[in-house]
This record gives structure tokens, sequence and C-alpha cells, in this order.
């Protein structure tokens, strides 16, 4: 028997927009674990192991940048001399991806106060 998807790898490969916001990476269909009978796919990222929406790879870009700069979006994920190279990497995706999330958020405020 075949098995029937809620949301087929087409269908959600044809609604995939923009880059993963943790690492800029691609997004492709991942399939959902959740133990239904009717499993599903949704847009995320493979590198990063996570579902995401994505975000325009201009945001991402913008997000990495200020990031770079010292930006810090978590403050319980400040820098600490003893991280490793993981922890960094770790802590600066998070930093990133949650900084696309408050960009959009503000360009979608933006937007509508423009109307
Ligand atoms: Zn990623």
């Amino acid at each position: 028997m075949e098995i029937e998807y809620k949301i087929t790898k087409e269908q959600c490969a044809k609604k995939i927009k923009g880059v993963c916001s943790y690492c800029g990476g691609r997004l492709e269909p991942l399939k959902v674990n959740d133990g239904s009978k009717y499993p599903t796919y949704l847009s995320g990222c493979n590198r990063c192991q996570a579902f995401n929406e994505g975000v325009d790879p201009e945001i991402y870009r913008t997000a990495k940048k200020i990031v770079e700069e010292g930006f810090r979006y978590h403050s319980h994920l400040k820098d600490k001399e003893s991280d490793s190279l993981e922890t960094k990497q770790y802590k600066t995706k998070c930093h990133i991806g949650d900084t696309c999330i408050l960009i959009k958020k503000i360009l979608e405020v933006m937007k509508d106060e423009n109307k």
C-alpha cells in the first residue's frame, strides 16, 4: 500500500522560498516523523537539521552582518572565552536565525505602516 502524505515532497518543494535563516543554505523538503499515519513534509535545512520557513537571502546577509558586528539577539547566549568552536558556531547560528525573524518582522510592520 502506498503511503498517503498530508503534504507530499513535491508540494513542499514548490512552496519553499528563500534560504535557511540559520546558515543561509538551501532549503529542501524534510520528512516529519511524528509517528502519525499520514506523514508530511516541511521546509527545512539538512545542514542544520532543523525545520525552517526560509527568509530572503538579503535578510540573511543583513542579519549575518549585524551579528558579525557584535549584535547578540539572545542575551543568555553571550560569547565566552571557554566556548568550543562548535558552541561558538551554534550560538552564532541562533543569533543570526532569530535576527532574521526580527528583521522580517520589522519589515512587515514598516510595510503595514506605509500603506
Ligand atoms: Zn541551515
